[in-house]
């Protein structure tokens, strides 16, 4: 039996482990706990079991069954709880103690992963990106599809440029989602960039197989898209995915070793820069006359630190605003992370009700986000309650809001 990743455990995630208090102050934050409702389900009765099979020093599977405690069905119940998590940063925000738990999450699935006990979808998952890189297991040839049946006209595709836009598998395939990548391009052509896709040689950033544990799959990626980055010498990649642009910002320089030789931003990043800078043209704007609210992405706000610029670009194309409750570094998460949807669809959208009830009791008219995941989520969680409300990503207001699209 492989014992590395037991090793592999540093001494400051030890402290992280034995320093969590299990006081269940961030159970009360918790969006999957909001749902469930069960102990073990709350991020410190995690880290107990956790903490019990690292100590342990065997092959943590056998532990569990030798224990007095533990039988084989709390083993299973124990994976499931370790995936039953949106990886939103919540509980690592609120906990008084300063817990590190995106760490701890990130490890407890890594090593579920390396003893092969992740549940079957997602060894299917983690299975079909490593074989097609991409995260719905289609041709990679496919995703710059949207280009012509969106009509975008004279795209750059894998050409030398300044900027890199780096689509995201989600904006890439998924129909609901590709109209971000339309207003991304049609946004960047306003402001004038030198800009690229990289077409099929765009592989997944590498997220999804990071949720599943798989590290070494996820570094796969990392090295593929960083190479192809460089070999254009682009100076800066955009995307409009902060899943992708936080993985490539945060996650790719200790993924291949070495600092990456471009900056990583995202659109909304790029786009206040450019207002403020008055070097993105805004003649003709129509301004929204709807109620516009804003669901703050937990992999922007929270995770990136994203949070006015989003905002800045909203008002400049909106007359009317009303900021949700439980919103920016606080944000509730709407469930479209963790790779919650081939794990638990269910609690993914019982999590999303929550949140679209909180925009329909704002009496909002357009629910706005800077997500792919999280435009399908909220709309999949409008749809579960039956209200009707438009949902956009703020690429898209905006974009809409100055003629483009
Ligand atoms: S992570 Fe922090 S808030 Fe949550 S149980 Fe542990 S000590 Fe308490
Ligand atoms: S990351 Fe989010 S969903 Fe996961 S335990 Fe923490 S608060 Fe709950």
């Amino acid at each position: 039996m492989k014992l590395e990743t037991l090793k592999e455990v540093s001494p400051f995630t030890m402290l992280q482990l034995e320093t969590c208090a299990r006081c269940a102050h961030c159970a009360e934050y918790c969006p999957v706990y909001d749902v469930l409702k069960k102990p073990q389900v709350m991020p410190g009765g995690r880290v107990s079991v956790m903490l019990k099979i690292i100590k342990s020093g065997v092959n943590p599977w056998f532990a569990l069954y030798r224990s007095k405690t533990n039988k084989l069905n709390e083993i299973e119940n124990y994976v499931e709880n370790v995936y039953n998590c949106a990886l939103c940063g919540r509980c690592m925000a609120v906990c008084p103690f300063g817990i590190q738990t995106d760490i701890l999450w990130e490890l407890f699935r890594k090593i579920v992963y390396r003893f092969n006990k992740h549940p079957p979808v997602l060894k299917e998952v983690d299975k079909f990106i490593l074989s097609t890189y991409n995260a719905y297991g289609v041709g990679n040839d496919a995703r710059s599809m949207w280009v012509d049946y969106l009509g975008l006209d004279n795209a750059k595709i894998n050409e030398r440029s300044d900027v890199v836009y780096f689509v995201g598998c989600t904006s890439s395939f998924k129909a609901v989602a590709q109209d971000i990548a339309y207003a991304t391009s049609l946004i960047l052509n306003h402001a004038r960039l030198s800009w690229t896709l990289l077409g099929e040689d765009e592989w997944c950033c590498g997220a999804p197989l990071l949720m599943i544990g798989d590290e070494d799959g996820a570094r796969k990626m990392a090295e593929h898209n960083v190479k192809a980055i460089e070999n254009l010498d682009a100076k800066l990649v955009v995307s409009a995915c902060p899943g992708c642009a936080r993985t490539i910002k945060q996650k790719y320089p200790s993924l291949i070793g070495r600092a990456l030789r471009f900056n990583v931003m995202h659109v909304m990043e790029l786009l206040d820069l450019y207002i403020r800078k008055e070097r993105m043209p805004l003649k003709g704007i129509e301004k929204e006359s709807a109620l516009v609210t804003y669901h703050d992405p937990c992999e922007l706000a929270r995770l990136s630190g994203v949070i006015d610029e989003p905002r800045h670009v909203i008002h400049a194309v909106t007359f009317s605003f009303r900021e949700m409750p439980e919103g920016k570094k606080d944000v509730r998460c709407c469930g479209g992370g963790g790779i919650l949807q081939a794990v638990n669809d269910e609690l993914r959208l019982s999590i999303a009700e929550k949140r679209v009830r909180q925009a329909q009791a704002l009496e909002a008219e357009i629910l706005t986000s800077a997500c792919p995941a999280c435009k399908i989520t909220l709309m999949d969680g409008l749809k579960k309650i039956g209200v009707k409300m438009q949902v956009l990503d703020v690429t898209e207001l905006f974009a809409r809001k100055l003629g483009l699209m």
